[in-house]
Formats: structure tokens, sequence, C-alpha cells
């Protein structure tokens, strides 16, 4: 009986071993079962060249790598998907719940009372949605507020008669002073302000005795620097005008209770140089975090790696002084990436990446190409421009420049683009990022890119 078993079990190894069952390798699904909320399923993986695959009986176009990828639309409830070879068939069953419609909460109407704010860089919002491209400004710790609503988590933040905002509940406490009671007035000593203009650019100084909120609005020449003191009464808006030169960014910071908002203008260039620039390259991920996974298996924090090194030396030789987030595989926090750039004086900031899945959900096919991402307006020509030189050093589509609430470049203390230079996710980009001259040739598009910003006029 034992021995009847054996050669049962030995048998079945053999027909296992002589027929494969896996004659393609996946990156995506992880899993043959899966839980999601997507609208759609992803294949993306290798198989051999010659090699025919199915998906729900359509074929699918295997790159003359082996490289390939599928999307398939879910149904809700339960989809049951076959993937099949010249020798197997395999099911991969996706269960799609039924996503519940967005309640529309209604502000709940809440009497007003002081909050301060808990930790340093506390987004204040415009919307009652944790939603990236909502912040108004971010807010110091200690900040007081006067809060007069309530929804979704959020409270509505009183900043004068015909303005407000929005702030995480769990972001805030209640005051420790007094307690605010309509009617009664808080008034915090205005003291000083101071403007400077220099060189390359100018620097105002305003002193409360209070933390107050702020925000920043900007026209085509101008720059306003807000702090709202709604303790006083419904109008009382210290506003700081600065000229809004051409190229720009701008600190803010909060010294010994002085707001120090300082406009800096990048400095001309003509000369077909980066000569007094301090650029940050940011090579995306690293250490623990892969980043994004390609169709052979490859992982995007190597490849981001690669080509931020070629980069440093392109930009060094073109006069920029470089400073690296990371030259090596190691782990770095986005906080950390920040605190860099910064503690450096950045004046432009370059997150390097590769693209994956499409944040919005549509064909993997459809989603290949270069895009570049900016958050603050200032940085828009300068993702443009990288755009228009990476496409054409590596001969990528234009997949377009857009807005993105990335940490990284969320500051507005340099000009910073996040450059998601191909899809690895994408066949036919896999081709192309797999060349050897790849991480060169994008980083003489990137450094072509700055180089071409900086020096229009
Ligand atoms: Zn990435």
């Amino acid at each position: 009986m034992n021995t009847m078993r054996r050669v049962l079990i030995s048998l079945i190894l053999l027909i296992n071993w002589l027929n494969p069952v896996y004659s393609y390798e996946l990156v995506l699904p992880k899993d043959k079962k899966n839980i999601v909320d997507t609208n759609y399923a992803f294949f993306v993986g290798k198989a051999n060249k010659n090699e025919h695959i199915t998906i729900n009986d359509e074929n699918v176009y295997i790159a003359p790598n082996g490289a390939f990828a599928y999307t398939v639309k879910l149904k809700n409830g339960e989809n049951r998907i076959l993937l099949k070879t010249d020798y197997n068939t395999h099911i991969y069953k996706f269960y799609k719940s039924e996503k519940q419609e967005a309640i529309k909460p209604v502000t709940e109407e809440i009497p007003p009372y002081r909050v301060t704010v808990k930790n340093d860089n506390t987004p204040l919002r415009n919307t009652p949605i944790d939603y990236g491209m909502n912040r108004i400004s971010h807010l110091f710790e200690g900040t007081n507020l006067i809060v007069n609503g309530e929804n979704n988590g959020f409270y509505r933040v009183k900043l004068s008669k015909d303005k407000e905002g929005w702030i995480a509940k769990d972001s805030v406490k209640k005051c420790e002073e007094e307690f605010f009671e309509p009617g009664k007035t808080f008034e915090p000593k205005f003291n000083t302000l101071n403007s400077e203009t220099f060189k390359n650019g100018s620097s105002h100084t305003i002193e409360f005795n209070e933390k107050l909120p702020y925000t920043i609005e900007e026209t085509e020449h101008e720059i306003f620097f807000k702090v709202y003191n709604p303790f006083v009464n419904e109008d009382s808006v210290y506003t700081i005008t600065a000229k809004k030169p051409k190229k720009y960014y701008y600190k803010i910071a909060l010294i010994n209770g002085i707001y120090v908002f300082k406009v800096n203008s990048l400095p001309a260039h003509e000369n077909k140089t980066l000569e007094n620039l301090t650029i940050t390259i940011d090579a995306g991920h690293g250490g623990t975090e892969n980043g994004a996974i390609g169709c052979l298996g490859d992982k995007e924090k190597d490849i981001n790696l690669l080509i931020a090194n070629e980069l440093k030396d392109i930009l060094t030789q073109m006069g920029a002084c470089v400073v690296m987030t990371r030259e090596c595989d190691g782990y770095i926090s986005l906080d950390d990436r920040v605190k860099i750039a910064k503690e450096n004086c950045s004046d432009i900031f370059v997150s390097i990446h590769l693209n994956s899945i499409p944040d919005i959900e549509m064909n993997i096919h459809k989603n290949r190409g270069t895009s570049v991402y900016y958050y603050n307006n200032n940085s828009k020509d300068l993702a443009k421009a990288v755009e228009t030189s990476v496409t054409n050093a590596i001969k990528t589509r234009k997949d377009g420049v857009r807005t993105a609430s990335f940490a990284v470049i969320r500051p507005t203390d340099y000009l910073g683009i996040l450059v998601e230079n191909a899809y690895m996710t994408n066949p036919l980009d896999s081709m192309i990022y797999k060349s050897p001259s790849f991480p060169r040739d994008t980083a003489k598009g990137i450094a072509e890119g700055i180089l071409n910003y900086v020096n229009t006029r």
C-alpha cells in the first residue's frame, strides 16, 4: 500500500515536471484569488516570445523581450478570468466589492471655539476632504484657529469674513487658553512689518504675539502672503504684497513669533550653464521599498538610481551644485528627502521614477510614455520643458504634464517636479527601459529640459 502510494506520488511529480504548470511568470496579480475594489484586473508578466497566451480568449501581445500586460474590466461580484497558454489553462478569481456611493455630508454648524494645531506642516484645505490638491497652506505647530463647523472628519476654520478653510479634526486640539466665547475678542499684538528687496528676490517679516493662520495668493505679477486674525474682527487680514519674478519659489518660516516670507527668483542664465544653481536629485524609492515591478521583474528603485547617478554627472558638468537624496540602495523617508533639499537651499528638485499601473483606471496599453508631475504652479513650465526633452531623448510617448500631490514636490521652497520616465508595466516601454543606454539617455533628457528652462527668458 505504502509502495503504491509512493509510486503514485512520484508519477504525479514526474508528469508535473514534464509539463510545467507555469510557462509564464506573472508580476501581477500576485495571487489566484483577489479581492479588489478597482474596476480592472491587471495581468503583468513575461512569457517566452514564441508562446501564445490568451486571456478570456483574447490574444495577449507579447513584446520581443517577452513582456506582456493585459487589462480586464471587472463586474461587481465574482469574476473568473481564464488565462490559457499552449499547454494549460489557469483560472484567476477577482472578487470586486461594490463601491459604496460617497455620502455627501452636510456641514453641521457648531458654536465657535478655539483650537490649536498639533504639528508643523499641517494642511489647511479648501474642502473637507483628504484630497491632495485642495491644500491652501501648511500651518505651523501651535497656530490658533477658530472652528465653527464640522463635516466629514474636518473642522471648518474661520479665517476672515469671506474666507474659510478646513482642517482635519485629529490634527488639532482644544486650545489650552481661555475658551472662546462669541462676542469676546482676543487681540494679539501686531508688531512690525519689514520688507527688503535684494538681487534675487525679496524678504518680508511680520510679527504677532500669537501664531495665526496664513494663506498665499497669486496674481500674474504679484504674490500675497496673508495672515488672518479672526480673533479681532471679521476683516483683520494682514497682507504682504511681493513682486512675483518670472521664475521663482518662496519660503515661509516662523522664527520666534516672526513670520518670514521670502520670495526667491531663479538666477538669470543665458550662457548655457547651470552655474549658481543647486539641484537636488531624488532617486525614487530604495531599500525595502522597491517601487514598481516591471513585466520582466525589474525593480523600479534600481533603474531610478542608475538614472540619478548619470544625471548627477551631467548636471555637475553643466556647473550646477548637485545634492543627492540617495546614492545607493537604501531606504529614505519622503520627509528626509524634502529635508535634504531644504537644508541645502535647493533651487530645483527632480524626483526620478518609472510608472506602473495607471492611477486613473484605464487600458494598460494606453498607459505608456513619459509624464511629469508638479504641485505648485511655478513648477509647471519646468515640468513642460522636461517632458519635451525626455520624450525626445528616449523616444517615449508624451503622456502629459499634470498636477499631483506628491510630498516631495509639494514644498514651495524650490521648483519641484517628479518625472515618470516610462511605464514599467507597459510591454512597449519595457523595450525602451531595458536598453543599456536608457539611464544615460534619460539623464541627458532631464538635464536638457532643466537647461532649456533655466536659459529661457
Ligand atoms: Zn516610483
